[in-house]
Formats: structure tokens, C-alpha cells, sequence
């Protein structure tokens, strides 16, 4: 059963440096922006948030930060940009966008859907309520993956500390690893 997990771990520390194997295809967020914190969804290849800017112009930074930050996991339509007039909020929400991608720690993902195409087959994995899920026989045997350890290190920074809990099997393998 170890020697199964050591491997897993190695995948998912190679699945890390890959994000195009993922597809986003539903994420909730909340974004705390420089003075209240919104709420970001993506669904269908469709973005939302919940702040000022976003009813007005169909995008805003929270969202353009994140298409930056998740870009190689979404498909084209998540990626598109909002074509914008150059009115001079939007240079502004352009310049705060630039600056939010560098600080991740603002996201706090609370709810993922996300297919995984894996060396073999593609995997689904979903996060809610702090407890992952995965479509593979890895999760089933182990309660985590290397797609869900992928995750985990690939998204670190905007995941609550209860999703970034090793599973208990995974969490001594990766303390005696350290040991030896
Ligand atoms: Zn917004
Ligand atoms: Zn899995």
C-alpha cells in the first residue's frame, strides 16, 4: 500500500509542473480586494463577481487577475478577455489586475470542479465543504490521489488550510520521506 502512495506522490509532484492537464469547469471564490472582500465564480466558461465594476463592465480585476493566475487550466472561453474601451477606470482595474496576480493569498477557493486528464484516463475532482473528491480507484483505496496532491501544491496559496491536509496515509508518507 506505501509503495503505492510514494508513487502517487511522485506523480502528483510532476502533475504539479502541468497544469494544462486541468480543466476548470466550475470554481467559487472569495477575492479580497483592496477594501471588501467578492465573490467569483466561474461556470460554463462564464465568469461572475459580485462587485461594481463587474455589472458594469462584464469583467473586472478579481476576475482578470484570475484568468491570469489559472490561465493554462481553462478552456477558451474562460480565457477570453472582455474587450475593453480605454476609459480610465478600466486602466485602473487593468493596473490593480497586475498587481493581484501576484498576490494569491487574497483567494480563497471554496469550491472546485476540475477534470484531470491523467496519464490514462481523464479523473474528476471536486472540492466542497474542505473535502476533496476524486473519480479515480486511488481516491477510493486512499481518500486522496495525485491529481488531488497535484491540486494541493499547484493551487497552495488559495486553498482554506483545511483542503491543504494530507490525507492521513499521505501525511505519514510525506513525514518519513522527510526523515530518511
Ligand atoms: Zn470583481
Ligand atoms: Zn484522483
Amino acid at each position: 500500500m506505501h509503495s503505492d502512495l510514494i508513487g502517487k506522490i511522485a506523480k502528483a509532484r510532476q502533475y504539479a509542473n502541468e497544469p494544462e492537464r486541468l480543466s476548470i469547469e466550475h470554481l467559487a471564490a472569495t477575492f479580497t480586494g483592496s477594501n471588501n472582500a467578492h465573490q467569483v465564480a466561474l461556470d460554463l466558461g462564464r465568469w461572475t463577481c459580485d462587485c461594481a465594476a463587474f455589472r458594469l463592465h462584464t469583467t473586472c480585476a478579481h476576475v482578470m487577475a484570475f484568468q491570469r493566475i489559472v490561465a493554462p487550466s481553462l478552456d477558451a472561453a474562460a480565457r477570453a478577455e472582455v474587450p475593453l474601451t480605454m476609459q480610465s477606470d478600466l486602466i485602473g482595474m487593468i493596473e490593480k489586475s497586475r498587481h493581484y496576480v501576484h498576490e494569491r493569498e487574497r483567494i480563497r477557493l471554496h469550491s472546485l470542479r476540475v477534470r484531470f486528464r491523467g496519464s490514462n484516463n481523464d479523473h474528476m475532482i471536486t472540492l466542497g465543504d474542505d473535502q476533496w473528491a476524486c473519480s479515480c480507484t486511488s481516491f477510493r483505496l486512499h481518500h486522496t490521489c495525485a491529481h488531488i496532491m497535484a491540486l494541493q501544491r499547484l493551487w497552495a496559496a488559495m486553498l482554506p488550510a483545511a483542503a491543504l491536509q494530507p490525507s492521513r496515509d499521505a501525511g505519514e508518507l510525506e513525514m518519513a520521506s522527510l526523515l530518511h
